[in-house]
């Protein structure tokens, strides 16, 4: 599967099982959520199988980084919240899929509300000179 296959839904994937050459194929949306919940990092071929992209190191932020950004946020950082740190997930500002690093600069938090709107593409955010994210449903 290419990386602009993968970034869109028109791929195939195929899963190479240890016992097995070839296994089964899979949409680019499996593949996708199959490495998202599997924490896999992707390894992308071009046609002669040369390595085209090894993925960032990590996906997921480690405890570590967690800790330093929940303590840096204070709170969900979506203008007007106050979820406590504790309760809030840490969100990729620039995706992951897209190319964004797993860096702390790159994190921010959001509450579970807020991070289910921001990857809603019905809406749209901007970064506010404060941090804070300003989430606005897209104009249609
Ligand atoms: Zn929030």
């Amino acid at each position: 599967m290419t990386l602009e296959d993968l970034r869109s839904d028109l791929g195939v994937a195929g899963l190479v099982e240890p016992d097995l050459e070839h296994g089964p194929n899979l949409t680019a949306a499996e593949a996708r959520r199959l490495a998202c919940n599997a924490a896999i990092i992707p390894i992308v071929l071009g046609s002669d199988s040369e390595v085209l992209d090894l993925g960032r190191t990590r996906r997921l932020f480690t405890p570590a980084q967690r800790k330093l950004i929940r303590v840096r946020d204070k709170r969900c950082r979506a203008k007007g919240c106050r979820v406590k740190p504790q309760w809030c997930e840490i969100h990729h500002l620039h995706p992951w899929r897209n190319g964004g690093s797993t860096d702390p600069d790159n994190g921010i938090c959001l509450c579970a509300y807020h991070h289910r709107l921001i990857e809603n593409p019905a809406y749209e955010h901007r970064r506010l000179p404060d941090g804070d994210l300003h989430i606005t449903k897209r104009r249609t």
